[in-house]
């Protein structure tokens, strides 16, 4: 950590600049948080900052604080500052037992998270900022890993999904090493861990209202999804099904109905985009809303959207975002209604309300062998 207090109760932060200066105090400095006595440490690998002594207890140790993570806190700070905001390194907010990285104009919790943690650790101390007014920002401190054609991110990145107009879903990743900020935008699933996605690059060296306007400026900038053949995709899956998945809830249910995976529509278990939206596999939900739903309905009959968003519902897990309500999933459920719209399986004949026009066809047998 950068910031102690000293007994009479004033703040102090280590800096490269004011180094020597606290070195040259005979006052022992304590910790805001614990007011345990902490050791002034300035080494040749990390920043001058304050630690506590071995084998303390206290929760907000920076013992296990890597050098990114000072790094990050004091390049984030520095750049805020320089801006004209106002910036409280680590703060400690005592009401509700938690230290922000960066408390700004007193009103944003800014977090740069480094290590993987439980995602329900995230949503408390979400909620726990929350429930102060503070809105928090959370900017991951994570490598990115690209492959040829995508990103891989993890179950603990996703966490950090966000969304907006011009990018559509988003992660923001924070390297105080390069100065800058990388922002992976309009994340599509390429099915598993893997994303296509477009990336921007901000530099500390503009300002945030010049991140802003470059932001803006890429708007439209969006590639067209890779559209895989289907029956192809139809292929692999019955391969994976069989291989992993044999005796899975899904496939029990399935062969219970006296269904094969093979001829199932082939409008059943569509990659889509926003698929990362739900845990549950595409081939189960989409199975469940035909069995459940559309094979129900006659040709030429009306349906309500709220009828479709209510059984999605009960078919699905949502992924939990901090930043999501859960019913974010539903464009999910949209994506797929247009995709059916698409292939003349259905049409919205007014806002919310569908017409069946035609029924997902049984896939027939395979004819390689005849
Ligand atoms: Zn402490």
């Amino acid at each position: 950590m950068f910031t102690a207090k000293n007994r009479q109760g004033d703040y102090f932060t280590a800096t490269q600049a004011n180094i020597s200066h606290l070195k040259a105090k005979t006052d022992p400095f304590f910790c805001p948080a614990c007011g345990e006595e902490l050791i002034l440490k300035c080494g040749d690998i990390k920043l001058p900052h304050f630690a506590h002594k071995r084998g303390t207890r206290c929760r907000f140790s920076s013992e296990g604080e890597t050098k990114k993570h000072l790094l990050g806190k004091k390049e984030l700070s520095r750049w805020l500052l320089y801006q004209g905001f106002e910036v409280q390194l680590e703060s400690f907010l005592q009401t509700i037992n938690r230290q922000a990285d960066l408390l700004v104009n007193g009103k944003y919790a800014v977090e740069f998270q480094c290590s993987t943690v439980p995602p329900s650790q995230l949503l408390e101390r979400t909620n726990d900022y929350l429930s102060k007014k503070l809105i928090p920002i959370w900017l991951l401190g994570q490598d990115i890993v690209k492959n040829k054609f995508s990103y891989a991110f993890s179950n603990f990145q996703l966490c950090f999904i966000r969304k907006s107009e011009e990018l559509g879903y988003y992660l923001l990743f924070f390297q105080p090493e390069k100065r800058r900020i990388e922002c992976i935008h309009h994340l599509a699933h390429a099915g598993s861990k893997y994303f296509f996605g477009e990336r921007l690059v901000l530099p500390l060296a503009i300002s945030i209202k010049e991140m802003q306007l470059k932001i803006k400026a890429v708007k439209g900038h969006r590639r067209k999804r890779y559209q895989p053949h289907r029956e192809i995709e139809r292929e692999r899956l019955c391969y994976y099904y069989a291989k992993y998945k044999s005796r899975s809830h899904f496939m029990q249910e399935l062969y219970h109905a006296g269904f094969s995976l093979y001829h199932l529509p082939l409008q059943v278990g569509v990659q889509l985009d926003k698929q990362f939206l739900v845990h549950t596999a595409p081939v189960e939900w989409q199975f469940s809303l035909w069995i459940h739903f559309f094979d129900r309905l006659e040709v030429g009959e009306h349906f309500a959207y709220r009828a479709i968003a209510e059984r999605f519902r009960a078919c699905v897990v949502p992924l939990k975002v901090l930043t999501f309500q859960d019913y974010e999933a539903e464009e999910l459920l949209k994506e797929y209604l247009l995709y059916l719209e698409e292939k003349e399986i259905l049409v919205e004949i007014s806002s919310c309300n569908y017409r069946l026009k035609r029924k997902m066809k049984w896939r027939q047998h395979s004819q390689i062998f005849s």
